[in-house]
């Protein structure tokens, strides 16, 4: 199973892999704000799609 955090903003993976993390883990937030390392914006933590693949 790959667990795979996505920018609702602009699609780009944020995180992708077998363990699932604390979102707030992931994204390395300092303010309380979590920013895409893409297109920089500034999303709230339900702004984030989490998708989960199957593993072939
Ligand atoms: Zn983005």
């Amino acid at each position: 199973m790959v667990i795979e955090i996505v920018c609702s903003v602009c699609g780009a993976s944020l995180y992708s892999g077998f363990e699932l993390k604390p979102t707030k883990e992931i994204l390395n937030s300092k303010d309380g704000k979590f920013r895409c390392k893409h297109c920089g914006a500034i999303l709230s933590i339900h702004d984030f799609a989490l998708e989960i693949f199957k593993a072939l």
